[in-house]
């Protein structure tokens, strides 16, 4: 908001008019706003409005919340003022703001019909007594702040109107600067100055004594307002840069998985025309018997499913991104799962024993396929990074609505500071000494596949020691395992179906 100098000069002379004690003397028609930044302020103003009117006999309607209500009071009292005479003889009225405000408010917006009535009839029966009224509101305040802007605005309005009724009043409205504070309240500021016949500006400006000092204050507050108006401006210019940086971050981003996803595709084809070769060539070779050659075709499948795991991975890494990883979600026995897991790895591999310990009892809804994988990229892992270790052991149990399945290995361990990093995309910790291989995606997958889930994977660590992965699922609710229909079933023999003929991703 850029104060501009005339408007300033012309409140200028209205507020310090307002300091003067007892100086201040409405006019009947006159809708003042007075901006506060502290309740303090507002306070000290509206007890002046209230002792000002009493001492001029006039009636004085104050609508306000109950904690600014207790504040004057206890002001005028300290000032000499009691305000319960007066509101004996009628001559002080003091209404809840909130109640007031509930009384005529329709649908969010104050209802006109109901406001003409409800508060002309309190200023009608005030005026009865012959004497000029003056009213301070701070339910328009209340909408403000409330975030409903156009209703306050609507009841300044409806406030204009009810002034010009057989019975003219002065009215007093206060708000609190911070609720303006921002570019997006410009319009709306100026519109609730517009309403008020007197605007009187805060505190910073009001308390100071001379003209001369004013003077001052408004050439401070014209250097501020161009001063921000620049700074918005050159703001504005950055987020623009930031907007096109950050667009173009995007397209590459998307670029980058296209590429991945496209050169995922490709790799497949090849791979799956080997393994086709290789499956003929064992077929014919299984009669000669020659163990040798037969070793090789072994290492050459082994290779060739890694490459197969390495593929899937990229490719559902770039799905990940895009939002197009699909999940069947089937009910079915966690440990069956995790015991079905753990004998397919120990099977295809001889370096390490896996000990399954517990039972978890539990049902869970969700891809079985892609729980598998999780739980096959933790053993594996286990096993690449404990190259020194025998035992990897997995551990099953359920607490709490959510059962737990953590896999535990006495290898080289991680860095508390790294624990978190890993489930990063890419990441890999960096070893001086070793190289293992992989992409560092694994993790990544297994996480999104997990919180996707509404469960939880974390590490727990030491280097050199060993790690733990815990990962929990929600276990399913007793009415949705009675309620699991035949559809779902169904799909989950399906899905068993395909399961099998899939290839095991565990052939190291
Ligand atoms: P990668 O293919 O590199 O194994 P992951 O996403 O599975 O990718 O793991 C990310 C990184 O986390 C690994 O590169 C490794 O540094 C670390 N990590 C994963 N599992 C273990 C583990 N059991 N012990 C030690 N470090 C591990």
């Amino acid at each position: 908001m850029t104060i501009t100098p005339n408007r300033v000069r012309a409140f200028s002379h209205r507020e310090h008019e307002y300091h003067q004690e007892g100086a201040h003397r409405p006019h009947r028609s006159e809708h003042t706003v007075q901006f506060y930044e502290t309740d303090e302020f507002l306070v000290r103003s509206l007890g002046r409005f209230i002792r000002e009117g009493l001492e001029t006999g006039e009636s004085c309607i104050v609508v306000a919340t109950g904690a600014h209500h207790q504040r004057v009071e206890t002001y005028l009292l300290a000032q000499g003022v009691d305000l319960h005479p007066a509101s004996k003889q009628g001559a002080y009225l003091a209404l809840d703001a909130e109640e007031t405000l509930s009384a005529f408010m329709v649908a969010g917006s104050p209802d006109p019909a109901r406001f003409t009535s409800i508060i002309g009839d309190i200023i009608e029966r005030a005026a009865a007594r012959g004497h000029p009224v003056r009213v301070f509101g701070e339910m328009v305040a209340l909408l403000w702040m409330d975030g409903n802007q156009a209703a306050a605005i609507e009841l300044e309005r409806l406030w204009n109107d009810l002034r010009d009724n057989p019975y003219p009043f002065a009215l007093f409205c206060a708000y609190a600067m911070g609720g303006f504070v921002g570019n997006k309240y410009s319009a709306a500021f100026a519109e609730i100055c517009r309403q008020h016949s007197s605007v009187i500006p805060d505190e910073n400006y009001t308390t100071l004594g001379s003209e001369e000092e004013r003077q001052r204050a408004v050439t401070l507050l014209q250097q501020k307002a161009s001063s921000l108006e620049k700074e918005v401006a050159e703001r504005k210019a950055v987020e623009d840069q930031l907007r096109v940086a950050l667009a173009a971050q995007r397209q590459l981003e998307e670029r980058k998985n296209a590429f991945i996803s496209m050169a995922s595709h490709e790799l497949k084809t090849p791979i799956t025309s080997l393994k086709g070769f290789t499956q003929v060539l064992r077929q014919r070779l299984q009669t000669q018997a020659d163990p040798q050659t037969l070793l090789f075709l072994d290492r050459m499948d082994v290779q060739l499913k890694k490459l197969t795991n390495l593929i899937s991975d990229l490719l559902d890494i770039s799905k990940m991104q895009t939002g197009m990883l699909a999940f069947r979600e089937t009910i079915f026995d966690l440990d069956e799962l995790v015991r079905e897991t753990v004998e397919n790895v120990q099977a295809a591999i001889t370096t390490h024993h896996i000990r399954l310990r517990g039972e978890t009892q539990a049902q869970i809804a969700g891809d079985r396929d892609r729980l598998g994988q999780v739980l096959i990229n933790l053993l594996t892992n286990a096993i690449k990074y404990s190259p020194r270790a025998e035992t990897v052991i997995v551990r099953l149990r359920s607490y709490d609505g959510q059962a737990e399945v953590s896999v535990q290995d006495f290898g080289i361990g991680i860095d508390r500071e790294q624990c978190e990093r890993i489930f990063e995309q890419f990441y890999q910790v960096a070893d001086p000494v070793h190289t293992y291989p992989g992409l560092g995606i694994g993790l990544y997958i297994a996480h999104t596949i997990i919180e996707r889930h509404g469960g939880r994977l974390w590490v727990e660590s030491e280097k050199g020691a060993g790690s733990t992965f815990y990962c929990t699922l929600p276990l399913l609710k007793n009415g949705s395992v009675a309620s699991s229909s035949c559809e779902q079933r169904e799909s989950h023999n399906a899905t068993r179906r395909e399961k099998m003929k899939r290839e095991n991703r565990a052939d190291e």
